[in-house]
């Protein structure tokens, strides 16, 4: 699938009221690696077998996992 494709069924995973921000997450682009896990500073993610699971209270919208997601599974829009 075209990433401009995927990313258009990105799903919202955790929202900043503050700010108006949101974290939006494309299992379709995910492959598992582990990338974002490791440098989340929070410990908001976890691998699930099928994707990457967002824990949204603990979540900052820091923007380390869409830096280091080689795929750009992640955005902050
Ligand atoms: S935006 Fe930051 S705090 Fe939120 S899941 Fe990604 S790395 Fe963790
Ligand atoms: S860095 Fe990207 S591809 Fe790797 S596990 Fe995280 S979301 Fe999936």
């Amino acid at each position: 699938m075209p990433v401009e494709e995927a990313n258009a069924k990105a799903k919202v995973v955790s929202t900043r009221k503050a700010t108006g921000k949101r974290l939006l997450f494309n299992v379709g682009l995910c492959f598992e690696c582990g990338a974002c896990v490791g440098v989340c500073p929070h410990d908001s993610l976890a691998l699930t077998g099928r994707g990457i699971k967002i824990d949204n209270v603990t979540c900052t919208l820091c923007n380390a996992c869409v830096r280091t997601c080689p795929t750009g599974a992640f955005q902050i829009r």
